[in-house]
């Protein structure tokens, strides 16, 4: 018995007549995380891991009927036996596993592998099969390690600072942003952010990780050389905006895992493209496949078609779930074929 199918309401777990990330209302939500294409608002009960609990509640409203669990906490339902497990991606990022009857399946969500000091690691969790993403699905998807990428961002900053101009940092507010400002040198300069972003960061800080100081750019008068001296960090739909008129000369970059195309950095039209990602690379994702010792896989988002096939290639039984998953950092930029150069 397959202990979860596709559909029309979103993932379905028919033993346990529940859903993981449905993507209509439904009575029982099983959520991995809280980015806008996973947690959807109108669902009767909700399950997460406790630590995604702020962010769940100030997305989908304080008053959402709300259970958590502690990563590897068990519960029963109906007989299924289900636990959370961290999947690296954002703070209180789950994997779902369900047991039922000696079959064991996981349901990944979105994932990464890289450890990220704003999230609990991601932990592989061994069972028969495995239901993965594939936002970055295709072998030309490979991550330099963040440190790398912490310190050109760093260095970029130094540049505009001595050369009097602002630098703007354009990155998705829930995950990304509280990543890049864990990640920083927070001794460069001031950092101030986007309205839109305090919030969330707000939210981390709650749950006990630690940032930087960060001020609102509402808060620092116009003019003020804090503006140029500082790193300014706002989400991707503040570029182009009369937002921007504030900072006078200004230096800009975006942060996502599709910078690595030139394609998608032209279409941005920054100065800077800094390639980091909150999901699996190519090379992350086929650990995690087969670290998981799953012999059958369920591909979710993403380069769909290209990693069932290779999974195909290596002996695995594998197949695409058709859902309504994005991708959180942009789908806009996601490559419409194959063959769309790296640069
Ligand atoms: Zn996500
Ligand atoms: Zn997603």
């Amino acid at each position: 018995m397959d202990l979860v199918i596709a559909r029309p309401e979103g993932l379905y777990c028919p033993p346990g007549d529940f859903y993981i990330d449905p993507w209509r209302p439904v009575e029982r939500a099983v959520i991995t995380h809280g980015h806008g294409d996973h947690a959807r608002w109108g669902s009767q009960h909700y399950l997460a891991a406790a630590p995604g609990e702020g962010i769940l509640r100030s997305r989908l409203g304080a008053e959402i009927n709300l259970q958590t669990l502690a990563y590897g906490e068990r519960i029963n339902h109906h007989d299924v036996t289900l636990s959370l497990h961290p999947a690296g991606h954002v703070l209180g990022s789950a994997q779902v596993r369900l047991e039922y009857r000696g079959e064991v399946w996981v349901a990944s969500g979105d994932y990464k592998v890289e450890p990220d000091a704003t999230c609990a690691p991601f932990e592989s969790v061994r069972c028969h099969t495995f239901i993965t993403e594939s936002t970055f699905g295709l072998p030309i998807y490979r991550w330099q390690p963040q440190a790398q990428i912490f310190a050109g961002v760093d260095d970029w900053w130094r540049q505009n600072q001595a050369a009097g101009r602002a630098s703007v940092l354009f990155c998705y507010a829930f995950g990304k942003a509280q990543r890049l400002l864990q990640g920083i040198d927070a001794s460069i300069g001031p950092i101030l952010v986007h309205g839109a972003m305090e919030p969330l960061n707000q939210v981390y800080r709650d749950a006990g990780v630690a940032l930087p100081d960060t001020l609102r750019v509402s808060e620092v008068p116009k003019g003020d050389p804090r503006l140029r001296q500082g790193l300014i960090m706002a989400p991707p739909s503040a570029g182009g905006s009369t937002w921007m008129r504030r900072f006078g000369d200004y230096s800009d970059a975006f942060a996502s895992g599709w910078m690595l195309l030139r394609g998608a950095r032209r279409r941005r039209g920054v100065d800077r493209g800094f390639v980091l990602s909150d999901h699996a690379d190519w090379p992350g994702l086929n650990w995690a496949i087969a670290e998981c010792g799953a012999e059958r896989v369920f591909v979710t988002h993403g380069s769909v078609n290209i990693l069932v096939r290779h999974l195909r290639e290596q002996g695995l039984d594998a197949q695409a779930f058709d859902t309504e998953y994005g991708d959180e950092d942009d789908s806009a930029e996601a490559p419409t074929d194959a063959t769309q150069e790296p640069a």
